[in-house]
């Protein structure tokens, strides 16, 4: 796990856009050749809003990415430091796992541990054609 990693998704955090939610999320995406893209989420009024997973994907896939090692996510309320472990949504791991392999990490925080999942054990059965 990279510390980098975390700070650059606390950073990328702050810029979360969720005034409905008051909820922060920042990512770091990480690919297999160590660049970093970072995500936050942004909401509307509508139902349209993006994670910070996604957006992170968006950015790096638009720019040619196709091979990715791991993600980074932390969340929390506006003004606070996230401590508590923020976990992909059932959307995002469906999406991630299109471009993905079984052992891409994902690594959340919980208080100061840095806690890692693969996407297989976050999406074992996921939908594929
Ligand atoms: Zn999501």
């Amino acid at each position: 796990m990279y510390k980098e990693d975390i700070e650059m998704a606390k950073k990328a955090r702050l810029f979360s856009y969720s005034p409905y939610s008051n909820f922060q999320v920042g990512t770091t995406l990480r690919t297999k050749t160590g660049k970093l893209y970072t995500g936050c989420n942004i909401e509307n009024h509508g139902i349209q809003g993006i994670c910070g997973e996604r957006t992170a994907f968006a950015k790096a896939l638009s720019e040619g990415e196709r091979d990715f090692e791991s993600i980074t996510v932390v969340g929390a309320k506006k003004g606070e430091e996230p401590t508590e472990e923020c976990m992909p949504c059932g959307y995002c791991r469906q999406f991630m796992s299109e471009f993905v392999d079984e052992n891409f990490k994902i690594y959340t925080l919980q208080g100061n541990e840095v806690k890692e999942y693969t996407m297989k054990e976050l999406l074992p059965y996921s939908f594929k054609m």
